[in-house]
């Protein structure tokens, strides 16, 4: 039977109760050698991190995720591979470049080959479950492999202080059923290792109840509230696990597959540009005790770094020949005050403009940030004429003015790595692709993409 979601949501209100003991870098180290550690990893769809409180906003949009981060380790440049979810996710799970992957567009599908985080967690003996709310991500899209359970929740009823401000959604339920599914699913897991996964939509789509309704009624405030929304969830799935004696043994990571644009550039949403706006998403660690102080990587880092990460401080080996990193070192050369050798490394971003487009040709934007600089190139028309930009975040935070023509030894640079960029090709050759059925492609479009 489903808990009651109004004592789910009583624990809301509890008193901070998180129960694990205060832990120091050997810690970290000591996590490999752990055989009682569970893993949650929580992605909430379409997140800029600069909506945060730990990222720096004005706004107390996250006050659940702002005391994750001051407790244990926030990366604070972190890069999405992509700006829609699919392609941005097979790079995630893969640790391999959009390029690599092959995973572009919308009829793709992840490849069997492909050595997924929950197949290497599956061979360690954990139990794995996903419980996702975004129809890019079903199991026939290849992301499944290696889950027990990989399923959508089903809906409860819509409370009625819940309000859905995204006019482009027709979609029904809210991330109220991941956390009931979740909550069920913990309480009968009995004590055996679980890797649970959550895919949060409701920032995706700008629910949020009454109470987080705290930041005016724009567009973009809609988006602050339901961050805050979002975030008394995941305070709510806390709070049961500390209840449930869990917090001391789960490894918890929560990340965002791309950000979202307010018109910075005339353009809304996402899945469409690869501006600072809608690549730079959140990734927090919070390890099975407190860090005092919590650690801040400066390095940059990628989605693709991810699970090589969390594999890494669990003692298990990522699949060789990937693209990203462990960055479990810069977390110990952070944690210890030892200056990062690398302070900005180079991050990649990539997506098909006419990834929703039957019958078209690619028609490639490809993103290259290095150091303070962005380069963003796009293709005017299928493999051709293309337009550039380059960007310093140092001198130009919101990165609106183009220094095309200010540094031309940069922009060789820029180039050449796009250039290399474009030639990697598919690791496990064409994905393979599957037609999608007209219901299927209806529920897409109730995301708010425009699909053939
Ligand atoms: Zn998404």
């Amino acid at each position: 039977m489903l808990p009651l979601l109004s004592t789910i949501l009583e624990l809301r209100h509890e008193p901070d109760s998180d129960p694990r003991p205060a832990g120091s870098i050997e810690d970290v180290l000591a996590m490999r050698e752990r055989d009682d550690l569970n893993v949650l990893f929580v992605v909430i769809d379409t997140l800029r991190a600069d909506r945060l409180g730990t990222y720096g906003y004005e706004r107390d949009t996250s006050p659940t995720l702002d005391r994750l981060a001051s407790g244990g380790v926030r990366f604070a440049h972190h890069l999405a591979q992509s700006t829609w979810t699919k392609s941005s996710m097979a790079s995630l799970w893969t640790g391999m470049y959009p390029k690599r992957t092959g995973v572009n567009r919308f009829d793709d599908i992840v490849p069997t080959q492909a050595h997924m985080p929950a197949e290497i967690l599956k061979e360690a003996g954990f139990n794995t479950v996903a419980l996702f709310r975004n129809g890019w991500l079903s199991d026939n899209f290849g992301f499944g492999q290696g889950f027990d359970v990989y399923m959508r929740p089903s809906t409860l009823p819509i409370p009625k202080s819940i309000r859905i401000e995204n006019p482009t959604i027709t979609a029904r339920g809210t991330d109220e059923d991941i956390l009931a599914a979740a909550l069920e699913f913990l309480r009968v897991q009995g004590d055996e290792r679980f890797f649970l996964y959550l895919h949060m939509m409701d920032v995706h789509e700008y629910v949020y109840d009454r109470e987080s309704a705290l930041f005016g009624g724009t567009y973009s405030d809609n988006y602050d509230n339901s961050i805050r929304w979002a975030d008394g969830v995941i305070d709510v799935l806390l709070a049961h696990l500390a209840h449930l004696g869990l917090r001391e043994n789960t490894l918890i990571a929560l990340a965002s597959d791309h950000g979202e644009a307010f018109g910075e550039r005339g353009v809304e949403g996402h899945a469409r540009r690869l501006y600072r706006e809608t690549t730079e998403v959140p990734f927090i660690i919070s390890l099975p005790f407190r860090l005092e102080p919590g650690i801040v990587v400066a390095a940059r880092t990628q989605n693709i770094d991810i699970w090589p990460t969390l594999l890494d401080l669990l003692g298990l080996d990522s699949p060789p020949d990937i693209d990203g990193h462990s960055r479990v070192s810069d977390i110990l050369a952070s944690g210890r005050g030892e200056a990062p050798t690398e302070v900005l490394g180079t991050a990649m971003a990539h997506l098909d403009q006419t990834w929703g487009q039957r019958g078209r040709d690619p028609m490639l934007s490809v993103a290259v940030t290095d150091g303070s600089l962005r380069y963003v190139r796009r293709e005017a028309v299928p493999g051709g004429e293309v337009t550039e930009e380059v960007f310093d975040s140092r001198l130009d935070p919101d990165e609106t003015r183009n220094r095309l023509d200010q540094d031309a030894e940069a922009l060789l640079r820029l180039r050449e790595a796009a250039d290399s960029y474009l030639e990697l090709t598919p690791e496990w050759g064409e994905a393979p692709t599957r037609e999608l059925g007209e219901l299927e492609l209806n529920q897409l479009r109730a995301l708010g993409y425009a699909l053939p």
